[in-house]
């Protein structure tokens, strides 16, 4: 049995005439002798009635545990398998809709971030082999004793990639509101090349720094069984990219291997904190304050008499009063964004800095802070002067062509 899955976001799903582009995408498949599974999403953005962010405008405010806003999340996706089988039935073919828990998608419990631990695809299985479509609610577990988690946002990507794994399918297709995985945010540089083939490791490293196209854990999964990904448009008919794994000579397919930047990234809303520091327990309260109350830090600078570190904006406040309350003296700055310059191929590269400083500072953009690691480099801008910075680099590194 060859089984694809395909998964198909948001704005996929969201209009009847988008449906129908879904159903093609779907029978094309069907007419290339696979089984399907869909994984969809919610339909719309916020504002479309059953859109994720709709659903949580309605309990704003209220005292609501995270097992209820699960409960209520997990609705939007299986509004949407409803929806969709519709289109597919009157387009004439047979299909069954499963929540994520029917579909065997078993979480922990870590409510509104739920892992996937494992998938019991019997109840799947079952369905292609009567050729059924089977679609998917995705976004959405079940854990061991039943209660119904959510996965965080971007989670489809995920269901579709364990499902991929668990029925060890050909390939897992992302479809999505632009032509696959590109050189920047193409709503930020509009010239933004679209990429034939990346690597496993250059797609992560590109998801985890806020490519948002795809959930760097769905990569993960996907590399593990080294299930091949391909992130396509709804809207056309492209190829889309292609996700493989480093295979020197491997046929027909060239990587280059040495592409020293494959992508700009960058992720807005955060506050840079400063904190005084007078020795080495201090930096210790410091970060360990901040891990009690569940505050993930990045972008950590550390120096004798001081730590400097970015948290989200929504934590800010948070984050502030808790070290005020042990004594620290705490310098926020909010209204801030990470860039960062991605790529495979930047290890040892002289030079690199240097370009991504000439760039920003060309452009009289203030790097309030930077780091690398082997794959990339961050610089903390104000977060108005981020569109720009993400132009700048893109232009410096010539991604466009
Ligand atoms: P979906 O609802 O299909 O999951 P998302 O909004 O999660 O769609 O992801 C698609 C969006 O990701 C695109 O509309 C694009 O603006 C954004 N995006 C950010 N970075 C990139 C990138 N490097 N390549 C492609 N798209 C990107
Ligand atoms: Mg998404």
């Amino acid at each position: 049995m060859k089984v694809l899955v395909q998964k198909f976001g948001g704005s996929s799903v969201a209009r009847a005439e988008d449906r129908r582009l879904v159903v093609r995408h779907i029978l094309k498949a069907r007419e290339g002798g696979y089984r399907v599974v869909v994984v969809v999403s919610a339909m719309g953005r916020r504002g479309a009635p059953y859109a994720t962010d709709t659903l949580l405008d309605l309990v704003a405010g209220q005292d609501i545990s995270p097992r209820d806003k699960d409960l209520l999340l997990s609705c939007g996706e299986i509004i949407a398998t409803v929806v969709l089988a519709g289109a597919l039935r009157e387009a004439g073919v047979p299909v069954v809709c499963l929540t994520g828990a029917q579909a065997g998608i078993i979480t922990d419990d870590n409510f509104g971030d739920a892992r996937i631990i494992r998938v019991e695809p019997r109840r799947i299985r079952q369905e292609l082999e009567r050729d059924q479509v089977v679609v998917v609610a995705g976004f959405q577990g079940v854990t061991e004793s039943g209660e119904i988690t959510t996965l965080g946002r971007g989670g489809s990507d995920t269901t579709a990639a364990a499902l991929g794994v668990a029925l060890e399918a050909e390939a897992v297709e992302i479809f999505t509101d632009v032509d696959g995985l590109k050189t920047a945010d193409p709503r930020i540089v509009s010239e933004a090349r679209t990429l034939e083939t990346v690597t496993y490791n250059e797609l992560c490293q590109l998801a985890y720094e806020g490519a948002k196209v795809i959930h760097p854990r769905a990569v993960e999964i996907a590399r593990e069984k080294n299930i091949p990904l391909k992130i396509r448009s709804t809207f056309s008919d492209g190829p889309g990219t292609l996700v493989v794994p480093w295979q020197p000579g491997a046929t027909g397919i060239t990587i280059s291997r040495d592409r020293i930047i494959t992508g700009i990234t960058n992720v807005a809303g955060l506050t840079q904190l400063r904190v005084k520091l007078d020795g080495e327990r201090e930096a210790r309260e410091v970060f360990s304050t901040l891990a009690e109350a569940n505050i993930s830090v990045d972008f950590i600078n550390l120096f004798p008499e001081e730590a400097i570190f970015t948290v989200n904006n929504g934590v800010a406040e948070r984050a502030v009063s808790l070290l005020q309350k042990k004594g620290f003296k705490v310098h926020a700055r909010p209204g801030c964004a990470k860039v960062a310059a991605v790529g495979a191929g930047m290890r040892g590269v002289p030079g690199v800095m240097a370009s991504i400083v000439n760039a920003l500072t060309q452009e009289n953009i203030t790097i309030l802070q930077s780091a690398d690691s082997y794959t990339s480099i961050w610089c903390l801008v104000e977060e108005e002067n981020m569109e720009k910075a993400v132009r700048a680099l893109h232009r410096q590194f010539k991604l466009s062509a």
